[in-house]
């Protein structure tokens, strides 16, 4: 068993400073990739801004691997696209010789559990490996697992009670998910259009911002909670710099009246209709030719449901975690450090890490992932005292600090 890999699941950021910790440890693992390259996820909304510096956005053992490669640390203080993050940190990483052998691209994990065991049977579980299923049907064997697999497939309804809204499937045509590139490849899906944009995070607001820029793009924004403070943020105050600035932008197109809001607004009907698709809360309704849903997203626990997990009731993160991260009382800013003992479940050496153990709260950032990845890998090395030696430096924000939130659909991050 000891001479079994470590298996990581997901190469985005936080699987891939994992990836960075154990190959800086020595231990023997293996990256098992959905997708083609590193960072399928993040490339997908490359054409976004991240709202945090470079300086938040590195892991250390991944800087350390890539300083002693020659790699040129970009400037700190800038605010890299996501593309940017693939392409001049992330693809490098993954490219390099301690890291490219234990990757596997087009590697979709369709299961995990024990091998020869069901979620029943507890005689010798620890010392059985993981058996991790592959869609394709080969088998991988694993001492411990490190699910790094993100919730970016796995996006919230339109509905506001969390299931689809009625007419929400059979709607799709109108539909697309959140983030798309609207200044760019899906331009003319949106040009000309009447819009809707449903959501009050920070994918919700660069989304609106770029439609702002497109001529004769009538623009409306449904959220449900009754105010759209907790979107505009921090505004100057924000310590993301970056974030506020967003917020302010959009303040100023709502109160021109270049976009138009609609508060206290849950999807609860979509109707196709002559001229568009009809969104209604079943008070008031709107037609419309396109629906960005920009409703956040939430982890897809079905891979490990063989696996014994505890699971937090209300966000899905684990039950030790889930205070910690409390969107009703945190934000990014607030959240205290946390490692190997907020994230162990009941299935010994499995752990969820990166924005899916989060569950369902919008707060993520990159830093905490980081050092959760830090930490586990630690403990699976057996060095505990730097195992339970967390620290954090997170940037505070007006956000975080000035009102927790009203209603989910609300958050920093999502
Ligand atoms: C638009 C946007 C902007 C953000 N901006 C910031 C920011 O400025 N600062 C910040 O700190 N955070 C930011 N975040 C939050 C967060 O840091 C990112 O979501 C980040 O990508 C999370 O990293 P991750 O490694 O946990 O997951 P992901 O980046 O989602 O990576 C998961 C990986 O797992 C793979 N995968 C999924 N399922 C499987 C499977 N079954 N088998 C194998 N592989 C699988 C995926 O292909 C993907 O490569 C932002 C998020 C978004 C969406």
């Amino acid at each position: 068993m000891s001479t079994l890999p470590i298996a990581v699941i997901g190469a985005g950021p936080v699987g891939l400073a994992a990836a960075a910790h154990l190959a800086g440890r020595g231990l023997p693992f293996v990256v098992l990739e959905a997708g083609d390259r590193a960072a399928a996820a993040v490339r997908e909304w490359g054409h976004v801004r991240l709202f945090s510096p470079w300086r938040y956005n590195i892991d250390t053992a991944a800087a350390k691997l890539l300083a002693d490669a020659g790699w040129q640390r970009p400037d700190d203080d800038l605010l890299p696209t996501g593309a940017q993050l693939a392409d001049d940190y992330l693809q490098p990483l993954a490219d390099l010789p301690a890291l490219r052998p234990h990757l596997r691209y087009g590697a979709r994990v369709a299961a995990v559990t024990r091998a020869g065991l069901d979620r029943l049977r507890t005689a010798g579980r620890p010392d059985t490996p993981f058996l991790i299923r592959l869609t394709t049907g080969e088998d991988v064997l694993a001492r411990a697992v490190i699910d790094a697999s993100g919730t970016w497939y796995t996006p919230n309804v339109l509905g506001a009670s969390g299931i689809p809204a009625h007419g929400e499937d059979s709607a799709e045509a109108y539909v697309g998910k959140a983030l798309p590139d609207v200044l760019g490849r899906d331009r003319d899906r949106f040009a000309g259009r009447r819009v809707l944009v449903v959501g009050a995070g920070h994918s919700a607001a660069n989304t609106l911002l770029s439609l702002a820029q497109l001529p004769g793009t009538p623009v409306t924004w449904a959220i449900r909670s009754g105010s759209p403070f907790r979107t505009y943020g921090g505004e100057a105050d924000d310590a993301l710099p970056a974030r506020g600035a967003l917020g302010s932008r959009l303040r100023e197109h709502v109160e021109s009246g270049a976009i138009t809001l609609l508060t206290g607004f849950g999807v609860q009907r979509l109707t196709e209709v002559e001229d568009g698709v009809e969104v209604s809360d079943g008070r008031r309704s709107v037609v419309v030719d396109r629906i960005v849903s920009a409703t956040g997203f939430r982890p897809d626990h079905r891979i490990v449901s063989e696996l014994r997990l505890d699971l937090d009731p209300i966000l899905g993160a684990t039950r030790a975690l889930a205070p910690l991260i409390d969107p009703n009382e945190h934000s990014c800013g607030t959240v205290p450090p946390h490692g190997v003992d907020e994230l162990s479940q009941p299935e010994p050496g499995y752990y969820a890490i990166g924005v899916k153990s989060y569950g369902r709260a919008p707060t993520f950032l990159l830093a905490t992932g980081y050092e959760q990845a830090r930490s586990i890998v630690a403990a699976l090395d057996g060095d505990w005292t730097a195992a339970r030696d967390v620290r954090l430096d997170l940037p505070e924000t007006g956000v975080c600090n000035s009102d927790p939130i009203l209603s989910t659909d609300a958050g920093c991050c999502s």
